[in-house]
């Protein structure tokens, strides 16, 4: 079927969820489509559980890049447009498609087992960027060594020239303002959290908006997983100081898998989410542990999941109990007792 469409880009408002989707920089483009931005500039379906392959080609004037979640086939010069055409031949959820737009100058960072780069302003400082984004190589091949291979052909980090307020994950491409080229913990986590999704999101996709723990809280583990391979801190030592903070706020008005729509993106969801993906750690052991979850992304690779089919997942590897033991996490809204590690 062909749609025909035509229109002037602008962002999607939701109540409740704020606008999200094509929206102009100072000189330039984002999209910033999680959850509801991706009808802001094309036609779909827009569920995260309709995925499909995607060709994307793009008129810009010379002078701007044009950076698109997919693999750039080539450039083609048309009166006084560049056209950039893209392919997407992994199957990608419609809120995962993006279109980056602006002056940038491309960085490679090698290292990686496919190639790592940067698109930056051309006067962001080189030195900074390469002691921020310049791990990335790093961080990738560790998390494909604890998760199985990275689950598209390359990634991107976008760097805009503007500040942003949060950085945000699309298939294969994450998106950051200027303000995250920064070697701080908070920048360096959010660079850890948002290349983390490519397997914990953007391949592995929750079906229903409802199971966002899925990839916040496994992200967010990931993060804690960094620090302490990068010497920053100890998982246990993060596990332990946001339990202590989750402690200290209400309760009572989240469930971990049913957040519902004004909470979605509540930062208990993605604490209580590690705590949970930890608590599970420290049930099973490191080594089942890593197993369940390399088979969870082999298994469900680019496809759509929700937290039944996770715990059945846990049921088949590791026993009934470990995934009865994430029923209070998930399902209750007290917070269950610190998760300790077997030995402690
Ligand atoms: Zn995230």
């Amino acid at each position: 079927m062909r749609v025909k469409y035509s229109g002037t880009p602008r962002p999607v408002r939701s109540r409740g969820l704020g606008s999200a989707g094509w929206e102009e920089l100072e000189d330039g483009v984002i999209v910033a489509a999680q959850p509801h931005g991706a009808p802001s500039w094309f036609p779909c379906n827009d569920r995260p559980d309709n995925k499909a392959t995607y060709s994307i080609a793009l008129a810009a004037p010379p002078g701007y890049t044009v950076a698109v979640s997919g693999e750039l086939q080539g450039t083609q010069r048309t009166g006084n447009a560049l056209i950039w055409s893209y392919e997407q031949t992994v199957p990608m959820a419609t809120y995962l498609a993006t279109v980056q737009i602006g002056r940038y100058r491309e960085v490679e960072h090698t290292g990686a087992p496919v190639p790592v780069r940067t698109f930056a302003p051309p006067a962001l400082d080189e030195a900074a960027l390469a002691d921020s984004f310049g791990h990335q190589p790093q961080m990738l091949t560790f998390f494909a060594e604890l998760f199985g291979p990275y689950p598209f052909a390359s990634y991107t980090a976008v760097i805009t020239e503007d500040e942003l307020e949060i950085p945000l994950e699309s298939q294969g491409l994450s998106t950051f303002g200027s303000n995250f080229v920064d070697t701080d913990w908070e920048s360096m986590r959010l660079i850890a959290h948002e290349l983390s999704h490519q397997w914990f999101g953007n391949s592995v996709t929750l079906a229903r908006w409802q199971d966002i723990w899925l990839h916040e809280g496994f992200a967010c583990y990931c993060e804690w997983l960094w620090a302490e391979e990068s010497g920053v801190s100890s998982v246990q030592a993060e596990v332990d100081k946001h339990h202590a903070l989750l402690v200290g706020l209400p309760q009572d008005d989240l469930v971990l898998a049913h957040p519902g729509q004004a909470l979605m993106f509540d930062d208990r969801v993605y604490k209580r989410g590690a705590l949970t993906v930890h608590a599970l750690r420290t049930h099973v052991g490191d080594e089942v542990f890593f197993e369940i979850v390399r088979g969870w992304l082999a298994e469900h690779r680019s496809g759509t999941v929700t937290t039944e089919i996770f715990l059945e997942h846990v049921g088949n590897e590791a026993g009934e109990a470990a995934a009865a033991l994430l029923a209070p996490w998930l399902f209750e809204t007290a917070l269950p007792p610190c998760p300790m590690p077997a030995s402690a």
